[in-house]
């Protein structure tokens, strides 16, 4: 690195102007734009280079559930970083045995687990484990993933193509074969009258699907318990216990993507513990560390992975990654995992989490807000033209909301679907650890900005 910009004495503007020229940045729209530069964290607050404080109520990317400056998080990383730095799951080591069984614990089930570094590995590494368990049962010819419209499920090119945002994928075609979409309950612009009969519409599409498709030759359905970067698409509670039967029903396997909704974001350990299912295989990643460091696993019921014993030497599950469950992101999880258990935060994102969606719903009174929903601490605001067209708000509108709110400390997300225009939705998903007085700010911050800018 170069000497000078190592030295303290580096001003804010000289940061601004060697991150604009040397780094790439994710989902960097338009034309170059200067970054917020994060330099500090504690509680729920970020502080930039310039010195400015900012409520983050996006929790990083969705990510840091138990808040920041853990200092428990960071010694065990230490400590074990001393002990053993790395060594590969090929073998094994304790931190990665311990934490098995911690989130079996919290799964509530009989749960293998492979571990890897992301939200994206955690899915990919859910499929070739689907495909290979079918192979092993002599049904080859399940290999069809099903997947809902508006979910993302990952960067990779599987996990591309299972995601449903066309906009995420039409440039790098061509886009992996054997994955299909099915239109999620969106009861807001179902166009039914009751949350029932949209529930009813979106299973039977689901069962459709499977059926067009020939059930045979489904190896499964992946879905996020309620889609949260897509804007935040909560189901009736009877949904994906339907799904779940219609998977039974065809041999299929659920498969629930709990990258955002797991670790108590909904108000649950997992978002599936709402919909009384369980799922064959549970992805995680994300809130598993509070985003302190990479880490993600992919929980899969016993029976799938004792059908891997006894295969043959050449046959058995050929899928390695150097770094997945390494033994300090696996400490990291453990000391996250207890400070959720000690502090309660699963429970904490249910109690406050009642209190914002009931807080929210008083904006669904004021012109172009068009529905206010969410579970937990975890919630969507969206914004149309007008209540009757529901066409989605002008973004420039959307996008001032959350630069007015930035001016007034907090961070909020909005989502970025700019193809079908469905960057009309705010999002909220902040540290489940949040003081009382950083949820007051929050949500008053965040009305009284929504009330300015839809009523100017
Ligand atoms: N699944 C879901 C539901 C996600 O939201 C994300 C990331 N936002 C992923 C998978 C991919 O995770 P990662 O970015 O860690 O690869």
């Amino acid at each position: 690195m170069n000497e000078k910009f190592t030295a303290e004495a580096v001003s804010p503007a000289e940061w601004y102007e060697k991150d604009e020229e040397l780094v790439w940045h994710a989902m960097r729209p338009g034309s170059k734009k200067r970054s917020f530069i994060a330099s500090k964290a504690e509680g729920a607050w970020l502080e930039d280079i310039d010195g400015n404080r900012y409520l983050d109520a996006m929790a990083g990317l969705w990510c840091v559930n138990a808040g920041y400056g853990r200092k428990e998080i960071a010694e065990s990383v230490y400590e074990q970083l001393l002990e053993m730095p790395f060594y590969p799951l090929t073998q094994s080591h304790k931190p990665a045995i311990q934490l098995a069984e911690k989130l079996n614990e919290w799964l509530g089930g009989d749960y293998v687990i492979f571990f890897s570094n992301s939200g994206s590995e955690a899915n990919e590494t859910a499929f070739k484990i689907a495909r290979q368990y079918f192979h092993q049962k002599g049904e080859a010819a399940r290999q069809t993933f099903i997947s809902r419209y508006r979910s993302y499920h990952g960067n990779t090119m599987a996990t591309l193509a299972a995601t449903g945002q066309a906009q995420r994928k039409y440039k790098y075609g061509p886009g992996l074969p054997g994955f299909v979409h099915v239109s999620p309950p969106d009861h807001y612009r179902s166009g039914m009258e009751t949350e029932a009969q949209s529930n009813e519409k979106a299973v039977q599409d689901m069962e459709n699907v499977m059926n067009w498709e020939l059930g045979e030759t489904i190896a499964g359905v992946i879905m996020e318990p309620i889609i949260t970067g897509g804007g935040v698409l909560v189901p009736g509670d009877t949904y994906m216990k339907r799904v779940q039967d219609a998977c039974r029903k065809n041999g299929a396997l659920l498969i629930s993507d709990e990258v955002i909704c797991g670790f108590g974001r909904t108000g649950k350990p997992f978002g599936f513990q709402h919909f009384d299912v369980q799922p064959d295989i549970v992805t995680m990643a994300k809130g598993i560390t509070s985003g302190y460091l990479p880490l993600s696993a992919t929980a899969v019921k016993r029976e799938i992975y004792e059908s891997f014993q006894g295969t043959e030497a050449h046959d058995h599950f050929r899928h390695v990654n150097t770094f997945g469950g390494s033994p300090a992101s696996c400490a990291a999880a453990l000391a996250n995992l207890e400070i959720m258990e000690k502090e309660k935060l699963s429970e904490r994102s249910e109690e406050l989490g009642r209190e914002l969606q009931e807080s929210l719903q008083e904006l669904l009174s004021l012109p172009h807000v068009g529905d206010v929903r969410g579970r937990g601490l975890l919630a969507g605001i969206e914004f149309v033209e007008t209540k009757e067209n529901k066409q989605p708000w002008e973004e420039a509108k959307v996008a001032q909301i959350v630069a007015r709110c930035k001016d007034k400390g907090i961070i909020i997300g909005k989502t970025a679907d700019t193809v079908n225009g469905f960057n009309n939705i705010i999002t909220l998903s902040p540290p489940l650890s949040l003081t009382r007085e950083d949820f007051d700010f929050l949500v008053k911050t965040l009305k009284e900005t929504v009330r300015e800018v839809v009523t100017q």
